[in-house]
């Protein structure tokens, strides 16, 4: 399938038997006007199919990802290895709505060696091998929009090809990142530079296939960002509207479940009371609108629904 959901009734071959056995023309007029009153009904009701797929696992240091938060209560719910790191997914979302595949986030990719894998304890490259199981290759992919650019998201954006040459790894795609965003991954200091690659996104300004975007804004239909700073500039959170679907690919403003608590913050969140009005207002929305909220470091619990009791909020997780 092309990544529609169609009625029976839409089916090109239903259309086709139906046509060819209407044999007035008046009719055969009426019956081509009722198809295409269905075909823009489904296309009204249509719901986006979204895959969580992995790129692997990175490790980071459970006190940057955990922040002020003391490592004997963190380390309940995430156990350390014996260099202080918890293992982290590197997920990334496939969504195929209205004959469009769109990838959000890409994971760190295949280009990462030597120190910086060892230190991370990255094992990625998972991406293609994953598409393919959809059924999919990266020419088929028609979008990528990023949450933002640092190298656990945006790593699997290039690739090296026979020639050592850094080019994008989806020849066909635009991909999408928040101006700002941008600006800062090119004007790095001290403390940015360690999670930035240039390597990983400069290309894709040559080959013509960066589209700059300035806030919340619909980047396709169905497909609305929204401006979600404070883990680092021009950060993004994903929000997917179709067929009564609600779903939004969080970033790493909630990079797991655990950081539902308000006051789960990492320590290398770039404006850290930013991120914590942030999550404060995505969370009540999540809760108010049911939306499907989705981790881009989850390893068991990736995705599920916010729910509020007792002026507690708790996820009731789901697989997708
Ligand atoms: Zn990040
Ligand atoms: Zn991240």
């Amino acid at each position: 399938m092309d990544g529609r959901l169609r009625c029976l009734f839409c089916h090109p071959l239903v259309f086709d038997w139906a046509f060819a056995h209407v044999q007035r023309s008046k009719y055969q007029v009426l019956l081509l006007i009722i198809f295409i009153a269905v075909e823009l009904l489904c296309m009204g009701i249509e719901a986006p199919r979204v895959s969580i797929l992995s790129d692997g696992i990175i490790k980071m240091d459970g006190g940057s990802i955990f922040g002020q938060i003391p490592r004997y209560i963190w380390e309940l719910k995430s156990k350390p290895d014996r260099l202080n790191r918890v293992s982290l997914g590197l997920n990334y979302l496939l969504v195929k709505y209205r004959g469009l595949n769109v990838l959000i986030d890409t994971g760190v990719g295949t280009k990462e060696t030597g120190d910086l894998k060892d230190t991370y304890g990255i094992s990625s490259g998972k991406l293609l091998r994953n598409l393919k199981k959809e059924g999919l290759s990266a020419k088929d992919i028609n979008a990528v929009i990023l949450t933002h650019l640092h190298f656990d998201h945006s790593g699997g954006c290039t690739k090296i090809d026979r020639s050592a040459n850094i080019i994008p790894a989806f020849p066909k795609a635009s991909y999408y990142v928040q101006e700002d965003c941008w600006k800062e991954a090119h004007n790095l200091n001290e403390r940015s530079k360690d999670i930035h690659n240039a390597e990983d996104y400069s290309c894709l300004e040559r080959s013509g296939q960066l589209v700059l975007i300035n806030g919340d804004v619909q980047v396709l239909p169905g497909l609305n960002v929204k401006k979600t700073g404070g883990h680092c500039i021009g950060h993004q959170s994903v929000h997917i509207n179709g067929g009564g679907e609600k779903i939004v690919f969080l970033g790493d403003i909630i990079p797991t479940s655990h950081h539902i608590d308000l006051s789960y913050i990492a320590a290398n969140d770039q404006y850290p009371e930013e991120t914590l009005e942030n999550k404060r207002e995505l969370i009540e929305e999540a809760v108010r609108d049911g939306w499907l909220v989705v981790f881009s470091h989850g390893t068991t619990t990736k995705a599920g629904y916010m729910e509020k009791r007792d002026g507690l909020v708790s996820l009731k997780p789901v697989t997708i």
